[in-house]
């Protein structure tokens, strides 16, 4: 059953040609069990119909041109606050000005200055337009207002134009709503647990100015790291050097070798749940120089020697102080799954992740991912998701492990 059963949903429509995604948006609440009503701005109207939006919606539809009766019946602040959120799909640049300005010279926009319900923005518009410094200015102060954005999405525009202003897709909208009620749903299922979290890569010296690296970006660590801190853990996030910025309320320590995130990991312990997100080098140089290594003036070339780089999931899957739940990550280009099932007993863990990072799939780096659980149990494949989707996911799971653990 989705969260977003028996939910309220007030969606507003603005003027612009990714309005006809909204009916399949429709669609997609009400397949899901929730409510929705609907309000058309009168730029909409020239979009969409009306008609077409009550008959999928099964509500009466609001808007000024067409329902004064209805309005003076429950009247713009009763209409916002019976509902659980509100979602501005599509909201186009004039909308999105006014909201930031708070201008009020219609029922869209009267029911968004009245309320106090919780909102969700989706932008629409030309790239041009999305990228103006007002537009940009705009979206600041609705972020800095406590508004959800979902999207745009980069890609060819009705205008033929290419770039950021594509209305999100329907089910990422959908994500978003549902990703809004589990953040306050599980707001307290990891209350008092210690969360420890590795992420990113290691950098491993070859000399003072070299390193090997590779390319893992630490998003989908990052990512559950702020997860396990909304579902109420106290986090220690470990993390190899990433572009990413250091998440609020996190303890957050910054290593570089796979040695120095093994003994980060090691003095973080005790922890109930340890997610082993990070892509750790697997070798070390053995003959790293202290000093820059120059090129040979007879062309030699230096041989770099390897050694084993110590395993942290492995070390903390098998510790004396091992956390109730032990989750490992397994990223293969292939037989990934027969890895992950060797991973699982090899590491002591109880929940492999495990997710294709052949380069077609764009995962490493990327801002989604597509994940298998493997458990002594079995294989569950999840769809493709964003990361932040993944994150809140697998820690809702991991919560309901460690409780059936605990129990
Ligand atoms: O053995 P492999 O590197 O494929 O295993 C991946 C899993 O083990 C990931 O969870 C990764 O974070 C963890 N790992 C580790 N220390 C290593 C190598 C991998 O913690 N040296």
């Amino acid at each position: 059953m989705s969260i977003l059963s028996g939910k309220k949903i007030l969606l507003i429509i603005s003027g612009g040609i990714a309005a006809y995604k909204s009916l399949d948006l429709i669609r997609r609440i009400r397949e899901r069990d929730a409510s929705v009503q609907v309000i058309l701005t009168n730029s909409a109207i020239q979009f969409i119909t009306p008609l077409s939006v009550a008959t999928l919606s099964g509500e009466p539809v609001l808007g000024d041109l067409f329902d004064l009766t209805r309005e003076s019946e429950i009247g713009h602040i009763e209409l916002s606050r019976s509902a659980d959120i509100i979602l501005v799909a599509p909201a186009t640049a004039n909308l999105i000005a006014k909201m930031a300005h708070g201008l009020a010279d219609d029922l869209a926009t009267t029911t968004l200055l009245a309320t106090d319900t919780p909102v969700i923005v989706a932008p629409a518009m030309n790239v041009r337009m999305w990228e103006h410094p007002a537009t940009q200015r705009n979206l600041s102060t609705l972020k800095s207002d406590g508004i959800e954005l979902v999207g745009p999405d980069k890609g060819t525009m009705a205008c033929n134009e290419y770039g950021m202003g594509r209305l999100s897709e329907p089910l990422e909208m959908i994500a978003a709503l549902e990703k809004h009620f589990e953040a306050r749903k599980s707001s307290s299922v990891l209350d008092g647990k210690h969360v420890l979290i590795t992420a990113g890569p290691t950098h491993e010296p070859i000399d003072p100015v070299r390193y090997l690296a590779n390319k893992s970006s630490g998003k989908q660590g990052y990512a559950l790291a702020r997860a396990a801190r909304d579902a109420g853990a106290r986090v220690t996030l470990i993390t190899g050097p990433v572009a990413l910025d250091e998440p609020e309320n996190i303890k957050t320590v910054r290593v570089t070798t796979a040695e120095e995130m093994l003994q980060a990991t090691l003095h973080a312990l005790p922890a109930d749940i340890a997610i082993f997100a990070a892509a750790v080098a697997d070798w070390r140089v053995a003959n790293s120089s202290d000093d820059k290594i120059k090129k040979q003036a007879n062309g030699k070339i230096p041989v770099m020697e390897f050694i084993e780089n110590p395993d942290i999931a492995k070390t903390v899957g098998h510790h004396k102080n091992r956390p109730a739940l032990v989750i490992g990550f397994a990223a293969e280009t292939r037989d990934l799954k027969s890895s992950a099932r060797l991973k699982l007993q090899k590491k002591g863990a109880d929940l492999i992740v495990a997710n294709d990072v052949s380069p077609s799939t764009g995962i490493m780096g990327g801002d989604h991912n597509r994940v298998s659980l493997v458990t002594a149990n079995g294989i569950e494949d999840w769809d493709q998701m964003d990361k932040t989707r993944v994150a809140s996911l697998l820690i809702a799971r991991f919560a309901d492990m460690l409780e059936s653990k605990n129990a």
